[in-house]
């Protein structure tokens, strides 16, 4: 649910169509079904199909809980991926819990994708809240644009580091990817073709670990995925 779907503490009235469509196609939701409810930003618990048309659903409200927190602060800097890649990558990291992600330029990201409809924030949103319905949980990723290599290295990465681990996935380090983290992370992922050297060098420099995940070269959700499950 988004917080305007709330009519009051008892209430709840879905009007958006995607939604809508999702409560009848996917969960076959039925009037007098009783269902798990999540507020966007806040709280989970119970709600009751009350009535559901073409035009809206409408919920009477349970007793509401709060989600305990992600297993582990994670903020993903993640190339960016060609669009159907980078839809996957945002759905499948909010699914794990990652709640702030940056879409990186590099030199091996094509151009083109800056210009892609997938940025649109609505579009973003979309794949954010698959992930989020698909875990359950109901607090949105923050997500931003880098797009300059070097101005994110010079002026956001040295904050970002000041708070966490930054761990560089690339197949080349000698280091393994850690298990069970219990600090935070600032996560690089590269694209497609790799970040190169000389971008290896600077996130090095800038105090990065590089990390690998073993001799299989992985498409990027597919690296994002078992990155995030060997962390936490
Ligand atoms: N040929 C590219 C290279 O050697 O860097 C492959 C890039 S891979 C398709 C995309 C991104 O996923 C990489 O930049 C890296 O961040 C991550 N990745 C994929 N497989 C990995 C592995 N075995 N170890 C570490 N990172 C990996």
């Amino acid at each position: 649910l988004a917080p305007d779907d709330i009519e009051h503490d008892q209430l709840a009235c879905v009007r958006d169509p995607r939604r809508l469509r999702h409560l009848k196609e996917v969960h076959r939701a039925r009037v007098g079904d009783s269902m798990t409810l999540g507020i966007a930003g806040g709280s989970i618990g119970r709600g009751e199909l009350l009535a559901l048309d073409e035009h809206e659903a409408r919920f009477a409200l349970g007793a509401m809980d709060t989600l305990p927190p992600p297993p582990l602060p994670v903020h993903l800097v993640l190339a960016l991926p060609r669009p159907r890649m980078l839809a996957r990558s945002l759905e499948h990291a909010t699914a794990l819990g990652v709640k702030a992600i940056t879409l990186l330029h590099s030199q091996r990201v094509e151009k083109s994708y800056w210009q892609s409809p997938e940025l649109a924030p609505d579009k973003i949103q979309t794949h954010l809240v698959l992930g989020l319905e698909q875990a359950r949980d109901t607090v949105m990723p923050t997500v931003s644009l880098a797009k300059g290599f070097r101005p994110f290295v010079e002026d956001r990465l040295p904050e970002l580091l000041e708070a966490r681990r930054g761990l560089l996935a690339h197949p080349e380090m000698a280091q393994a990817c850690p298990r069970g983290l219990e600090e935070p992370v600032a996560l690089l992922v590269g694209p497609e073709g790799g970040f190169i050297p000389f971008e290896v060098e600077r996130l090095i420099e800038a105090g990065c670990e590089g990390i690998h995940l073993g001799p299989r070269i992985l498409r990027v959700e597919t690296a994002v995925t078992a990155l995030l499950a060997r962390l936490f």
